[in-house]
């Protein structure tokens, strides 16, 4: 970087917003009126945690930022990403711009609401405050946030219809207004380089450097960000099927913001009100996340903690690989590890089985979740296990044991979903069930029942 003197930039930070369309964050970045950076870290105190070296998120996001990095050149905006802890990469990317005589005015990013990202943000602002850059952060990711909707106490509801209704009551037109980021970026066409033609960004680093490869099946595991209209006019009467395309699909996209909720939300408006309650249930979960941090870990109702699992790890295998004897959830658990995707359905009947009829602890279940599902986000696995384990803030009763073999009867019924997954269905060579549903049931209604009646 050579030595120049130059008017100050502004940052974008991207974590969840990997887009430049109806961006928020971006578009308070371009606002600024400074010449604008867009980065991302890479950040180690999460990939150093994950075990499986040919991860799919990794690999979409690293696709993703290339796709970005071209969309941004055609701008004038450069990308900057960096691997390592985040800490260690601000502080070395702070040094570098003081070095090349660049002054960081702002950073601009999109609130997250999860415990680990809401430490790194808090530790972060310290860390911008002695350099004296100004972090700002901005509801993107969600519809409405945190405190947008609160009950008449002030108090953040745990009980999700009363939210959803409170949240319909709630919501106002900015909160689903596109943001006009394409449009800022197009009048702010290279200025960053034009005051700063000095700095250039370092290559974005390779998934080898990383220790991370391109696992060979991503394209066909990515489903497509569009989303389909005639899917969601049919999504009530479909979404329960796991053998039928009656879901949009767009988690991950959700997750990563590769599509931006208030498009889909636009969209989905037009075509179901009963998809746009699921963006409900993922605000709300993201809420629950926010107000009640100890739930990422603990059960939401502490009672639940009592309960004595079995925690069986043969069990455990089986349920993981497949080859537990139930066909609906053996389809699941192998349609996980062979798409990193599950359908919702099947979602609550393989994590029902997990906590009931085989009595592990959900966390058990929530991890193996978190090491495969595509769409892997922290709020609505947590949300979405405790509610199968009973233990959750508005969760399936205790005594509710969904019998495998009923659902399988109810919502797939030629066994298509079945045969897909577990193609020696029907045969001897498929395995024997692990254990009896019905003294499972028995068993799981009784331990249940005496943990939380012991005081
Ligand atoms: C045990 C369990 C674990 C789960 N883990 C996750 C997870 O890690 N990440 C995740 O995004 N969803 C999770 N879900 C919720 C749900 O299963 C998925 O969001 C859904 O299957 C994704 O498919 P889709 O995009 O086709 O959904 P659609 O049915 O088309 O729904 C549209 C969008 O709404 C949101 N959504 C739908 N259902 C829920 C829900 N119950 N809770 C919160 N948001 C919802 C998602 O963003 C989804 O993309 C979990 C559910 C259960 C029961």
């Amino acid at each position: 970087m050579k030595h120049s003197h130059s008017q100050p930039i502004a940052i974008h930070w991207m974590r969840r917003d990997l887009r430049l369309q109806d961006n928020r964050a971006l578009v308070n970045a371009l606002k600024s009126g400074h010449p604008v950076i867009c980065c991302f870290i890479f950040d180690r105190g999460i990939l150093d945690l994950l075990q499986n070296k040919r991860d799919r998120r990794v690999a979409f996001i690293h696709r993703e930022l290339y796709r970005l990095q071209a969309e941004l050149n055609d701008y004038g905006t450069p990308l900057l990403v960096g691997y390592g802890s985040v800490a260690d990469i601000w502080t070395q990317w702070m040094e570098d711009f003081t070095a090349a005589s660049i002054k960081i005015s702002e950073v601009h990013t999109a609130r997250d609401y999860e415990p680990y990202a809401q430490e790194r943000d808090r530790s972060m602002a310290e860390l911008f405050r002695k350099h004296k850059v100004e972090f700002k952060g901005v509801k993107d990711s969600v519809i409405l946030e945190k405190d947008e909707v609160l009950k008449k106490d002030g108090l953040p509801y745990t009980v999700f219809t009363p939210y959803s209704r409170k949240w319909k009551e709630a919501l106002r037109d900015h909160d689903i207004l596109e943001a006009n980021s394409i449009e800022l970026l197009a009048v702010s066409d290279n200025r960053f380089f034009e005051s700063h033609d000095h700095w250039t960004a370092p290559e974005i680093p390779s998934l080898t450097s990383m220790g991370f490869e391109t696992p060979s099946d991503l394209d066909v595991c990515i489903p497509s960000p569009h989303i389909d209209s005639s899917r969601l006019e049919q999504y009530a009467e479909q979404r329960d099927f796991p053998a039928v395309a009656g879901t949009s699909r767009l988690s991950l996209h959700l997750r990563f913001g590769t599509v931006s909720i208030r498009a889909a939300y636009r969209q989905g408006i037009e075509a179901s009100e009963k998809w746009v309650m699921e963006l409900i249930w993922r605000d709300f979960y993201q809420m629950i996340v926010y107000h009640f941090p100890h739930a990422a870990k603990d059960s939401f109702r502490p009672a639940y903690d009592r309960i004595p699992w079995s925690n069986d790890e043969e069990h455990f295998a089986a349920w993981c690989a497949g080859k537990t004897g139930y066909p609906i959830v053996d389809a699941g658990m192998r349609e996980l590890l062979a798409t990193g995707f599950m359908h919702n359905r099947v979602r609550m009947v393989v994590a029902s089985f997990l906590c009931k009829h085989l009595l592990i602890d959900w966390r058990w279940g929530e991890q193996h979740f978190a090491a495969h599902l595509l769409d892997y986000d922290l709020a609505s696995n947590v949300g979405g296990w405790q509610w199968a384990a009973g233990c959750g803030c508005d969760a399936a009763p205790y005594f509710r044991v969904f019998n495998p073999t009923a659902q399988q009867a109810k919502f797939d019924r030629q066994a298509t979903y079945i045969q897909k997954w577990v193609p020696e269905y029907g045969t001897s060579a498929y395995p024997e069930p692990i254990v009896e549903h019905a003294v499972a049931r028995v068993k799981a209604i009784e331990t249940y029942k005496a943990a939380l009646q012991k005081d």
